[in-house]
């Protein structure tokens, strides 16, 4: 399938007049280096991590993240392309920082980036005068380049894709959370017929083996105590190991849990067609991997998966999800669902809750096709209303979330090791993870980073409440 490059895909005119008159405001002069900024990052987990990144660039410079409650001098929107509404975001928001400056008396530099910067690089210029960086996910390392140029009054933009470059130019981890995100691989060769992914993030390319042993090592002595394997297509991850051996994802969270420090690792998404025999194995025998698996589906149909380019069936998905609850019994499962796919019949969406009912979700993120300019499936007959597809994602998220409740509800009477993150909402409120990524509430005498044995005692649709052993 041909690839269309990122700056000939299209996009939508503005929403509203209102913002577009204040992004068509002539901007940028001389200005002040920044004393603070704001990441504010869209979309899936690679996003997170990717904002963590470019505030420890910043953080480089002597700039701080700004107090809750402030206006930021720099504002960095980090952007997710994968639906239109996820992309027109980035414009009301361009909108809205403006105006907030205007009130102030101060306009705040802002930063374009992500996905949105990446496919539609010049034109967010020509749009949003207010803006004075464009930069794509592959070349946000250059940042602070971008950055001494906006100072002087210069705008630029940045959506060159070298493979891998990003990373060496970026700052040691010195700060964790005690669940962190670690990047592995980035891009995708799957080329689904719905998404915009291959186009804004480029080819599959795993990031060295060595490297990321590294990284996980500092992200550990940071404070981490769960690390969590990104990539948008995790399971293609491929590298040569220590004594030069060719591993994929299980040899690499083989490595990974040696570390006696790093009590959890988890990986996301992975696609059906990449799961190979030893990473089923590595949920049997690592016990450090946590029994959560998310694997998109996106449909049961097997005509509709076709025309999206997946490459299973609803059948061969099933038994591959056979294959990994032999290995781990207790595993959870989570998936993706496209709901109004152009085409999809009534019958044909009753096969995806078909599925649900067969697999039984323990969580599910679910959607409404969303046409992405040159993306093979925006131009296939047969779109679906918007109202239909309404009703179909409303069917879907009730199934789903009966699902998630009765795993929920099935988990009540079980002790387990629960990982404090946070404070809870109330005084005294503890709220962490459970191994299989329920949000476990309880009080007591811990702290966050701790570990702690908790008996589960009451479940509610998306979280359960439980008491310290
Ligand atoms: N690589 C993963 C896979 O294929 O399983 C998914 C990555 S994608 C960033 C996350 C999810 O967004 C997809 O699984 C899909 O459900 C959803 N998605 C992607 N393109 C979409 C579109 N055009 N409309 C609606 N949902 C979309
Ligand atoms: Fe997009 Fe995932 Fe398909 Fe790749 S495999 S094209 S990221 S939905």
């Amino acid at each position: 399938m041909a690839k269309v490059p990122a700056n000939k895909l299209s996009f939508k005119t503005c929403p509203t007049a209102a913002i577009r008159a204040i992004l068509m405001k002539p901007t940028t002069a001389p200005q002040a280096t920044p004393r603070t900024y704001r990441v504010k990052s869209f979309g899936c987990q690679m996003n997170v991590y990717d904002g963590e990144r470019m505030g420890e660039l910043l953080g480089e410079r002597g700039i701080v993240p700004a107090a809750e409650g402030e206006e930021a001098d720099l504002v960095v929107l980090n952007t997710c392309h994968i639906r239109e509404k996820a992309a027109e975001k980035v414009y009301s928001d361009i909108g809205r920082i403006t105006k907030a400056g205007n009130k102030a008396g101060k306009q705040p530099l802002i930063a374009v980036a992500g996905c949105v910067a990446q496919a539609e690089g010049e034109e967010i210029m020509k749009r949003a005068p207010a803006v004075s960086m464009v930069v794509g996910p592959q070349a946000y390392h250059r940042l602070p380049a971008m950055l001494d140029k906006a100072v002087r009054g210069e705008r630029s933009t940045d959506t060159d894709m070298p493979a891998n470059a990003k990373f060496a130019e970026l700052p040691q981890r010195r700060k964790s959370a005690p669940s962190a995100f670690l990047t592995i691989q980035e891009g995708c060769d799957k080329f689904c017929t719905y998404c915009v992914v291959p186009y804004t993030r480029g080819a599959e390319i795993s990031r060295p083996f060595a490297e990321l042993v590294e990284e996980a090592k500092r992200l550990v002595a940071a404070g981490a105590k769960e690390i969590t394997l990104l990539g948008q297509n995790v399971s293609a991850w491929s590298g040569e190991n220590h004594a030069g051996h060719n591993v994929g994802l299980a040899g690499l969270v083989a490595a990974l849990a040696r570390d006696p420090d790093l009590a959890r690792i988890r990986y996301t998404t992975s696609h059906p067609a990449d799961m190979d025999e030893d990473i089923i194995e590595a949920h049997g025998c690592i016990d450090k991997l946590m029994p959560y698996l998310h694997l998109p589906v996106q449909s049961g149909s097997d005509r509709v998966l076709k025309a999206m380019n997946r490459s299973h069936t609803a059948e061969s998905y099933l038994r591959l999800l056979d294959r990994f609850r032999a290995a781990r019994p207790d595993l959870a499962l989570s998936g993706d669902f496209i709901v109004g796919f152009p085409g999809e019949t009534e019958a044909e969406f009753e096969d995806t809750l078909k599925i649900v009912d067969e697999v039984g979700y323990a969580a599910a993120f679910s959607f409404k096709y969303s046409p992405r300019p040159g993306t093979p499936a925006a131009t296939m007959d047969g779109q679906i209303a918007p109202e239909a597809m309404d009703e179909r994602l409303q069917r879907l998220q009730a199934a789903l979330r009966r699902d998630q409740w009765a795993f929920n509800e099935a988990s009540v009477g079980k002790t387990c090791e629960v990982l404090v993150e946070r404070h809870g909402k109330k005084p005294g409120q503890w709220l962490g993870k459970s191994p299989w990524l329920q949000s476990v509430w309880f009080e007591g005498d811990t702290a966050i980073g701790d570990l702690v044995q908790a008996g589960l005692i009451e479940a509610g649709p998306s979280s359960l409440g439980g008491r310290l052993v």
